[in-house]
């Protein structure tokens, strides 16, 4: 196994692995251990090129330093990639070499799962390491308790946008009913709001018009649904400047990671419309605080940690209206102050 050190300013480490053996070629960047160890996903991905993975995983890591400081967790940023074509089957020797690079790190990065990465790869992952999160045996599958982190911070938007303490009648255009955006109709329809979904899964689609009594409309349609907020639970960079000038909805509110696409001018832009914009990174933190409380802590109740997600995003918001700046502006600005302090 060959690991190499490189050198890039403003990251505390970043490594490269390639193992003939196995077939392995991976990245893992710790950004930041300022606030604590540097946690994040491991993803694989057909990428292009070593520079193509080199930059998805300095980008991904310094993300993750703020989603932690953000959430106000003693937790670093840290990311891994691996690539590899994600359709073929993948070799359990590949995934233990990842195990032993991760290792090599004695714990300075803790993994977790991120795309493509399935509980199975973990636990095999897990052979050669003992700097992993989010095992069956620990803190398990997050997604129920990010649906649960996104209600609240959606019932601070509804008091923020609409003056509302409450979800009864409020309506919900909910793009997404996989793993989280299913536990969150289910949330929000128990909550009184009238759920409006798109998913491109048919099975998905059907399960959640029986179970849940859920009106569904085409993927394309859920951004002309008439609806109070937009809750993007599927994919990234879902809105963008060429959607973003027709939206009628109040709020912007879900789980799905970089919904804008570009997140300066998006930002902005949804700003200028009055359109509340919860920041993704802020709203979705549920699993990143599921493993901090029950894997890092050893604690069980998460509850209470959940609360986290309203009270940074009241401060967001406050932030935002003080200094006349966009939400995920403030939100930078809130967590490189935590940074700093
Ligand atoms: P998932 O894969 O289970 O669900 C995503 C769903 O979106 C799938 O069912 C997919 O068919 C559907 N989809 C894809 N494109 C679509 C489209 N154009 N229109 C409608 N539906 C579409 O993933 P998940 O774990 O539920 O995560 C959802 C999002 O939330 C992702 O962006 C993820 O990165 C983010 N996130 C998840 C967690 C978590 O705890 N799972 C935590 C933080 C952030």
């Amino acid at each position: 196994m060959n690991i190499k050190r490189i050198s890039i300013p403003q990251f505390e480490e970043v490594y490269s692995c390639t193992d003939p053996g196995s077939g392995l070629r991976a990245f893992i960047a710790v950004h930041s251990t300022r606030l604590g160890p540097a946690c994040g996903g491991i993803r694989l991905w057909h990428y292009r090129s070593e520079e193509e993975a080199l930059n998805d995983v300095l980008r991904l890591s310094k993300a993750m330093t703020y989603k932690a400081a953000c959430a106000g967790l003693a937790l670093g940023g840290g990311k891994a990639v691996i690539m590899a074509d994600p359709n073929e089957p993948k070799l359990e020797k590949m995934l233990r070499a990842m195990g032993k690079f991760i290792d090599s790190l004695g714990g300075r990065y803790l993994a977790a799962e991120d795309a493509r990465i399935t509980p199975d790869d973990l636990e095999i992952i897990a052979k050669e390491t003992r700097f992993i999160t989010g095992l069956r045996k620990g803190s398990g599958d997050p997604s129920p308790i990010t649906a649960n982190g996104v209600l609240r911070g959606i019932n601070v938007c509804i008091e923020e946008a609409l003056g509302r303490t409450n979800l009864s009648g409020v309506t919900v255009a909910l793009q997404g009913l996989g793993h989280v955006g299913f536990s969150l109709a289910k949330l929000l329809a128990h909550a009184g709001a009238k759920v409006t979904a798109a998913e491109i899964n048919p099975k998905l689609t059907e399960k959640a018009r029986k179970e849940l009594s859920i009106h569904t409309v085409s993927p394309e349609d859920i951004f002309h649904v008439d609806a109070d907020i937009f809750a993007p639970c599927a994919l990234g960079g879902v809105l963008h400047q060429d959607n973003i000038p027709k939206l009628t909805f109040r709020i912007i509110a879900g789980a799905a990671n970089n919904q804008l696409e570009n997140q300066e001018l998006n930002d902005r832009l949804l700003f200028d419309r009055k359109i509340l914009y919860a920041p993704d990174f802020v709203i979705n933190a549920g699993g990143l605080i599921n493993i901090y409380v029950r894997d890092i802590l050893k604690e069980k109740d998460v509850n209470t940690w959940l609360e986290l997600i309203p009270k940074n995003l009241r401060e967001i918001f406050s932030i935002s209206k003080r200094e006349k700046i966009p939400p995920g502006e403030a939100a930078i600005r809130l967590a490189e102050a935590r940074l700093k302090s």
